[in-house]
C-alpha cells in the first residue's frame, strides 16, 4: 500500500516517535511496530477495543461460537492423548475478548474429567483486554490467571490455544535497493513526518530464499525465537499440545506482508501510529523450523483452517446447532461458511500443531 500523505494522522504516538527519532536516531521497523501495538500510553492494544464488529477486525471466534467449541473439544481429546493428567494448564496466547476460551470451556464440560482437571492461564499484554477477558469469563466456572509472556506460565502438562497472535508479533523488513540489501528503518523527513528509510541501515543476514531476489524486493522477517524457546521449555519435562491458527504462508517467501487496518479498512502502516492494527503474514515454515530446533518438540501440519475444521466435524456440529436453533439457522450457516470459505479464511488461515516428540499426532492434523 502506498503512503498517502494527505491521509496521514497526527496521532499522539506519531508525535512521541518523531521526538524520539530526532533525539536518538532511526527506529528499526520491529521497534516501530512494537511501539504501535504495545506502547504503554498510546499502543493499539493498550487503548482500544480492537476486535469485533465495532472494532477494526473480526476474528474466527467472533464469527461463530462453533470455532471455540470445536477447539474446546480438540483440547479434551489432546488431554486424553497425553494420558488424562489430573492437572493440566489450558493456556491461551492473546485471548482478545476471551470469546474463544469462553466457548472452549463450555464445550469442555462435555468431558467432565477434563473440565475438572484444567486450569486457565491467559497470556495478554493489554490491561484493557485483560479486563474484557475477565468479564467474558466471569461465569465460565474457572478463574483465569494472567501472565505477560508464555515463559511466565508455571510448568506442567500444557494445552496451548493460539488464534491470531503470531501475526501481531513485531517484524523487521529487508529491502533490496540500488545499493544492495538494507534493513528498513523509520525516520523523520524534511517536513517533520515519519517515513520509511530503506537506505541507511545495513542488512543483517539475508535468508537463502531471497538471496537472488530482484531489486525492489522486500523481505518480511518475523521473530519467533522467544516463543519457540518458551515452548521448548514447557515441553522439556511435561506433555505439550499447542494449536497455532493464523493467516500466513506454509512456505517462506519474499514479500511485503506488513499491513495496517483501521475500522475494517487497509491503510499504510505509517498513517496512524497507535490507532491502526499492524500485523504481518505468519511464516509457518520459519516458525515450524524454530519449533523443531527445540529438543523434544515435534510439529504437525500446517493444514488449512478449512481442512482442520472439516476434520473436527464443523459441518456436523453446525447442522446440529441449526436444528436446535431454527431461528438462527441462517446466521449459523453463514458463520460456518465464512470460516471454511475456499477464497477466504478457509485457505488463508493455516493451523500448525506443536507437541512433544513422543506423543501421537494432534487431532485433526494427522498425516493422511
Ligand atoms: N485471539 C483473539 C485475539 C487476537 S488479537 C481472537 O482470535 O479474537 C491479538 C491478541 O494478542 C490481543 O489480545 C493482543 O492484546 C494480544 N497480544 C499481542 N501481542 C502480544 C504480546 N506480545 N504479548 C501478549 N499478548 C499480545
Amino acid at each position: 500500500m502506498s503512503y498517502d500523505a494527505a491521509a496521514r494522522r497526527d496521532t499522539p504516538l506519531a508525535k512521541k516517535l518523531i521526538a524520539q527519532i530526532r533525539a536518538r536516531g532511526p527506529l528499526v521497523l520491529k521497534d516501530y511496530m512494537t511501539a504501535c501495538l504495545q506502547d504503554p500510553e498510546h499502543g493499539y492494544y493498550r487503548t482500544r477495543e480492537a476486535i469485533g464488529g465495532a472494532g477494526d477486525f473480526v476474528t474466527a471466534p467472533e464469527i461463530s461460537q462453533i470455532f471455540g467449541e470445536l477447539i474446546g473439544l480438540w483440547s479434551a481429546i489432546a488431554w486424553q492423548q497425553i494420558g488424562s493428567p489430573h492437572r493440566v494448564n489450558l493456556i491461551e496466547l492473546g485471548p482478545g475478548r476471551g470469546t474463544l476460551m469462553q466457548d472452549a470451556l463450555r464445550a469442555a464440560r462435555l468431558v467432565p474429567a477434563f473440565a475438572a482437571a484444567l486450569e486457565v492461564h491467559l497470556v495478554e499484554s493489554s490491561e484493557t483486554l485483560r479486563a474484557i477477558q475477565a468479564r467474558t469469563l466471569a461465569d465460565a466456572g474457572k478463574r483465569p490467571e494472567w501472565h505477560a509472556a508464555l515463559s511466565n506460565v508455571p510448568s506442567g502438562p500444557a494445552i496451548i490455544l493460539v488464534n491470531e497472535f503470531l501475526d501481531a508479533l513485531a517484524v523487521d523488513q529487508l529491502v533490496r535497493g540500488p545499493n544492495g540489501w538494507r534493513l528498513r528503518a523509520v525516520t523523520v523527513d524534511a517536513q517533520g513526518h515519519l517515513q520509511f528509510d530503506d537506505d541507511t541501515l545495513p542488512a543483517s543476514e539475508v535468508p537463502a530464499y531471497a538471496a537472488a531476489a530482484a531489486p525492489g524486493t522486500v523481505v518480511t522477517l518475523p521473530d519467533y525465537a522467544e516463543l519457540a524457546a518458551a515452548l521448548g521449555c514447557l515441553g522439556r519435562d511435561h506433555p505439550l499440545a499447542a494449536l497455532f491458527i493464523d493467516y500466513g504462508h506454509a512456505a517462506s517467501a519474499a514479500g511485503d506482508t506488513l499491513q495496517a487496518v483501521r475500522a475494517h479498512y487497509y491503510e499504510h502502516p505509517l498513517t496512524s501510529p497507535g490507532e491502526a492494527d499492524l500485523t504481518a503474514h505468519v511464516d509457518f515454515e520459519d516458525f515450524r523450523t524454530r519449533v523443531l530446533a527445540q529438543q523434544g518438540l515435534a510439529a504437525d501440519g500446517p493444514k488449512t483452517q478449512g481442512e482442520f475444521l472439516g476434520a473436527l466435524g464443523i459441518v456436523e456440529r453446525g447442522s446440529r446447532l441449526m436444528a436446535l436453533n431454527p431461528a438462527k439457522a441462517g446466521e449459523i450457516e453463514a458463520g460456518v461458511a465464512r470460516l471454511l470459505s475456499p477464497q477466504g479464511m478457509g485457505t488463508r488461515f493455516k493451523v500448525l500443531g506443536v507437541r512433544g516428540a513422543g506423543q501421537p499426532p494432534l487431532p485433526g492434523l494427522e498425516q493422511r
